[in-house]
C-alpha cells in the first residue's frame, strides 16, 4: 500500500461522519490546490462547498456533446458567477467523428462503450495533474452508492477520491441550496431526478429513485466514472 493510499484509507475512517466542509478543508491541508471537483452541473452544491474551502478551485465538466442546453447554461452560469475555475473537457472525437467510426446512436447500441469514449477516457486524462478529486456522490442516490466512503482510494487512477456529501440526503442538498442561493440546473425543477446526457436521461415518475431516469429501460445504472 502506498503512502497516499494509506492516507486515503485512514481519512475514510477518521472523517466518516464529518461535515462536508471539514472533509474539504482536510483536502486543502493535504493537497493544497492539487485537487479538483467533477461536476455534472445538476446543481452547483459541490462547487459551492469546494470554493469555500479553496477559492478558485478547479471544477471539471465533461462536455460529452450530448448535454441538454440547460446543463450547458448551468455550467456557464457557474463559471460566470462563482469563485471557481471551470475546466470543460471534451472527448477525443466529436459526435460526428464517433458516428463515422462506430455508427450513429452508439448510446443506444452500446452505452458502455459510448460512456467509455465520451466520459471515462476524458475524465482519466483530465485528472492526471491532480492528487485527489471530489465528486458529489450520495449514498441515498442508488443501491450502487450505499457504501460510498467520504474519502477513499481510487485504485483505478492511483489518486484519492473525496465524496464530501456522501451522507447527505436530497433534503440536505435542498436546504443547502436554499440557505446559500446555490445555482441549480432548471431540469431538476422539471421532473428530472438526475441530469446526464439528453439521449440517456428521462424524467422520473412518482416514487422512482433519483437515478431511475438514467439509461431507463436498460440494466446500466452507472456511467463508469465511479466504478
Ligand atoms: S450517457 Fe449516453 S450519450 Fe452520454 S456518454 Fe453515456 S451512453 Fe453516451
Amino acid at each position: 500500500m502506498t503512502n497516499l493510499e494509506a492516507l486515503a484509507v485512514k481519512a475514510g475512517d477518521d472523517l466518516d461522519g464529518a461535515e462536508p466542509m471539514d472533509i474539504l478543508r482536510w483536502a486543502v491541508e493535504q493537497f493544497g490546490s492539487s485537487w479538483c471537483v467533477a461536476s455534472s452541473m445538476a446543481d452547483a452544491v459541490l462547487p459551492h462547498l469546494a470554493s469555500r474551502a479553496l477559492p478558485g478551485v478547479d471544477v471539471i465538466f465533461l462536455d460529452t456533446g450530448y448535454h441538454f442546453a440547460e446543463t450547458i447554461g448551468t455550467r456557464d452560469a457557474v463559471a460566470a458567477t462563482m469563485p471557481v475555475t471551470v475546466r470543460t473537457i471534451t472527448p477525443a472525437q466529436t459526435v460526428a467523428q464517433q458516428d463515422a467510426q462506430y455508427g450513429p446512436r452508439l448510446f443506444e447500441r452500446d452505452p458502455d462503450q459510448c460512456c467509455a469514449l465520451r466520459k471515462v477516457a476524458p475524465l482519466e486524462s483530465a485528472l492526471t495533474p491532480y492528487r485527489a478529486w471530489a465528486s458529489g456522490l450520495r449514498r441515498d442516490e442508488a443501491i450502487t452508492r450505499r457504501t460510498v466512503r467520504v474519502v477513499e482510494w481510487d485504485a483505478k487512477r492511483g489518486m484519492v477520491k473525496l465524496n464530501p456529501i456522501a451522507a447527505w440526503t436530497q433534503e440536505d442538498v435542498d436546504a443547502y441550496v436554499a440557505a446559500n442561493g446555490v445555482l441549480v440546473n432548471p431540469l431538476m425543477y422539471d421532473g428530472y431526478g438526475s441530469v446526464g446526457c439528453a439521449p440517456c436521461t428521462r424524467r422520473i415518475l412518482e416514487g422512482e429513485s433519483a437515478r431511475a431516469g438514467r439509461w431507463a429501460g436498460t440494466s446500466k445504472i452507472e456511467c463508469g466514472l465511479h466504478t
